[in-house]
């Protein structure tokens, strides 16, 4: 999911619209935008995309200074309007909107436990229960209940919330999805107080970026201006995913440049398992950075030998198989002059159930490429994420049930290769010190109350 917050713009509905506009890439399942004006909230959402959701009209009716808004992408909760958000509750303690980036793990627990205390939950969202935990809490002001929620739940979240006068960031303990802040000086009066799931939605407002939020940090903004406070002790486990393939090339998350991070990746899985060949195609538009720093290093001409639609969404959001299977011929079609012929290097962000990879391959073969090669710029993914990406269980993940040998030949290519874990990390370090979760390569995962059963080999 992607999220944005702004604090004092006379227009801050339409500056939380053009962010949720630069993060549809993290979700088009859902949309939606909440303003405050001091008084109430008004919250609208839809399903789909951001540009069908928002017309003008819709946006004049979100007035105040503050919003929030949220681009969803279905994890835990069923996938309609009812989970879209904010999500908009009337507590003990205010008025209250909550857009959340990210997936809880201890949620059944506490959810029993506040239903025991009264709670009546709107949503099946786990981002409901942390608004729910801050109504229920004795804390007696608003920032500590919310610390003392926040302090509660295990999982990842990267989080925007607003009351009718405030507005509040905070990231899990963990760090596991981004979230920036940004400002936008205004020569008279205070400034604007931005923050998004990624900075490429601050270039947008021409906001200047300003810092992270930090793992196990709650940030509140008032008319007095920012505060922070350390709800709880940090132990960064950042997705490294998020650098693979969920975030934005133009994006410096988790304080590093995605597009160098894709660019060395690229870079490492040439020096690791180059072959011979005439072109490196990329898989757009995943593949596009790896494969430019794979050309680099390898001195093989990088070429666009597949060309993507650009007016069909991510293929995986789909929830259908069968729309999935479709959606590749829709997205991609190869350029025959190019790949005729030829020994072709085909780069890719991940192979997840294997089976649109087998089609590309099948693709640029049908094109008339003599030899296809498929390099991976992660490791096998090998074991489901708990953390927010939404990858399938570990039944449906091909590589936590077959062999790199078995997957080549399943797929259909001549060759198979992909990037070494520490590769991965080398790449994803860039002298910044970032700690990363790698769970979905190695099935160690960083929280408790993740579902063993799922990891466990599976039996038969
Ligand atoms: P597969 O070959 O596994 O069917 O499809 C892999 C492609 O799906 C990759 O090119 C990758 O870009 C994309 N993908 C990335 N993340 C995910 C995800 O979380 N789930 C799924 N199903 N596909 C993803
Ligand atoms: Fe990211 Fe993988 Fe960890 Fe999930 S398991 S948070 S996708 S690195
Ligand atoms: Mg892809």
């Amino acid at each position: 999911c992607g999220v944005a917050a702004v604090y004092h713009h006379p227009d801050a509905a339409r500056q939380v619209y053009l962010s949720l506009y630069a993060l549809q890439h993290r979700g088009q399942e859902s949309a939606g935008i909440a303003s405050a004006d001091g008084n109430s909230i008004s919250n609208i959402k839809g399903m789909g995309l951001v540009s069908e959701i928002f017309t003008d009209e819709v946006l004049s009716k979100l007035k105040g200074d503050m919003a929030i808004g949220h681009t969803r992408y279905s994890t835990t909760g069923d996938s309609a309007l009812l989970n879209a958000q904010p999500i908009r509750v009337e507590s003990t303690k205010g008025l209250i909107a909550i857009a959340h980036n990210g997936n809880l793990v201890n949620l059944g627990n506490l959810r029993v436990e506040l239903e025991r205390q009264g709670a009546t939950f709107q949503t099946t969202s786990d981002s409901e229960i942390i608004i729910q935990l801050i109504a229920h809490s004795t804390a007696t002001t608003l920032v500590d209940a919310i610390a003392d929620s926040l302090r509660q739940v295990e999982g990842a979240f990267s989080i925007v919330m607003m009351t009718r006068d405030r507005i509040f960031a905070a990231r899990d303990r963990h760090g596991f999805r981004p979230l920036s802040m940004g400002r936008i000086q205004n020569p008279d009066g205070p400034d604007t107080i931005v923050f998004a799931s990624e900075t490429c939605a601050f270039d947008l407002l021409h906001a200047k970026f300003e810092r992270d939020v930090a793992p196990g940090e709650l940030v509140m903004v008032t008319e007095d201006g920012v505060t922070s406070r350390q709800y709880a002790e940090p132990n960064q486990s950042s997705c490294i995913f998020e650098h693979v393939y969920f975030a934005r090339p133009d994006s410096k998350i988790f304080n590093r440049w995605v597009q160098d991070s894709r660019e060395q990746m690229g870079r490492q899985l040439a020096r690791e398992s180059h072959v011979p060949a005439d072109l490196v195609v990329p898989v757009p538009d995943s593949g596009v950075t790896a494969a430019i720093g794979y050309a680099a290093e390898s001195g093989v001409p990088f070429r666009f030998g597949l060309i993507r639609n650009h007016y069909v969404g991510r293929t995986f959001i789909e929830p259908e198989q069968k729309v999935r299977d479709f959606g590749v011929r829709l997205k991609l079609n190869p350029v025959r002059n190019l790949l005729e012929g030829k020994r072709i290097i085909l780069i890719d962000d991940s192979i997840i159930r294997g089976t649109t990879s087998r089609k590309i391959v099948r693709m640029v073969r049908g094109a008339g490429a003599k030899e296809v090669h498929l390099r991976i710029s992660c490791p096998p993914t090998i074991s489901p994420c708990f953390y927010g990406v939404d990858t399938p269980r570990k039944s449906e993940l091909i590589a936590a049930n077959q062999s790199i040998e078995e997957i080549c030949s399943f797929i259909e290519a001549d060759s198979l290769a992909y990037l070494s874990l520490d590769g991965l990390q080398h790449a994803c370090d860039g002298g910044e010190g970032n700690q990363y979760c790698v769970a979905c390569y190695t099935g160690n995962y960083p929280t408790a109350w993740v579902d063993v059963e799922d990891i466990l080999p599976a039996t038969a």
